[in-house]
């Protein structure tokens, strides 16, 4: 899904696209990518520049060169922010793709002056006025220029932007709706939330556990904490506590092992994905069952593990923030 992000001057287009970002967005400024082009043909990329480069390309390439050239670059990304786009012929290419929006982003003339003032992008004695002056000029600069009156006509929203960057946030979501926050899941986001899933099958209600193992992004093989197969559930018949712990169950970790071994299923070199992360008992079984990498949603206090995971090369990772994330949007 593509966004393309436009407004005025000092209007807080950067911080539209950085809340894509957050978002898991590939982003892609056209003046940047036209910045780069300039650099790799050893030119300083100065305003008269990027003008006359950026003019001469789109005659020798026609007006979308830059977003062509993004597309390229970004194969493979699924979600991709576009932001400094000039004028309408720019987005040609990905107007008519699935989902498409295009956001111009604004702001009273007054509050925009006073931005662009602060962070200094615009010369000392420059005065509002002035300021206006410039950018009517830029509002219908006519082909291959920049054409914000344009933009703004095809905007699917005007956003206006002179409150609180959470506001604006919040405007920008509201205005792409839920494709805003539809994001693919990362392969480790994926089987964590699988054993997440896989954990609800628990029986024990002290702690209630999933396990995965997974090579080469399939599952091998699943365990939830649970008593031996045919005997009661603590969750029926209340626990069997010992030394302060619960000892009926079977974790989540051992059970994925033995369902592997009951199967004959090769688990050596596999990854864990486990929702807390495992105890000593368990992880000296995982450490000579072969298991090389070991995802954690939650981090069950045992320096002991960590040191020893250290030694072998047993890598350890922190998914907590992927087991936070809802399950599905
Ligand atoms: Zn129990
Ligand atoms: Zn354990």
């Amino acid at each position: 899904m593509i966004i393309a992000i436009a407004g005025t001057n000092g209007a807080g287009k950067d911080e539209a696209a950085r809340y894509f970002e957050e978002k898991g967005f590939a982003h892609y400024s056209l003046s940047d990518v036209l910045r780069d082009i300039a650099r790799s043909r050893n030119q300083d990329p100065t305003r008269e520049v990027l003008q006359e480069l950026g003019n001469m390309l789109r005659t020798e390439h026609g007006e979308a060169y830059l977003t062509n050239r993004v597309l390229k670059e970004a194969q493979g990304a699924l979600n991709i922010v576009i932001s400094s786009v000039r004028n309408l012929g720019e987005l040609e290419p990905v107007r008519t793709t699935d989902g498409f929006k295009l956001l111009f982003i604004d702001a009273p003339v007054e509050v925009r002056f006073a931005r662009v003032k602060s962070r200094g992008r615009v010369g000392e004695g420059l005065t509002l006025d002035e300021f206006i002056e410039l950018e009517r000029r830029e509002f219908n600069g006519g082909e291959g220029k920049q054409n914000l009156d344009e933009l703004r006509d095809a905007a699917d929203a005007v956003i206006t932007n002179d409150g609180s960057i959470e506001d604006l946030h919040e405007n920008v979501s509201a205005a792409v709706g839920d494709t805003g926050r539809r994001r693919r899941l990362s392969w480790d986001e994926y089987f964590m939330q699988i054993a997440r899933q896989v954990g609800s099958r628990s029986t024990c209600d002290r702690k209630r556990c999933g396990a995965v193992l997974v090579r080469d992004r399939v599952i091998l093989s699943t365990g939830y904490n649970g008593s031996i197969s045919g005997t009661p559930h603590c969750d029926d018949v209340g626990h069997m506590i010992e030394n302060g712990h619960c000892v009926r169950t079977i974790h989540a970790e051992m059970n994925a092992i033995a369902q592997a071994a009951k199967n004959g299923v090769n688990i050596n070199g596999s990854t864990l994905y486990v929702t807390a992360s495992p105890c000593w008992e368990c992880f000296k079984v995982l450490a000579n069952a072969g298991i090389r990498r070991i995802c954690f949603g939650e981090f069950y206090r045992n320096e002991r593990v960590l040191e020893a995971a250290k030694q072998i090369g047993v890598e350890m990772s922190d998914l907590s923030a992927a087991l936070n994330e809802p399950s599905s949007e």
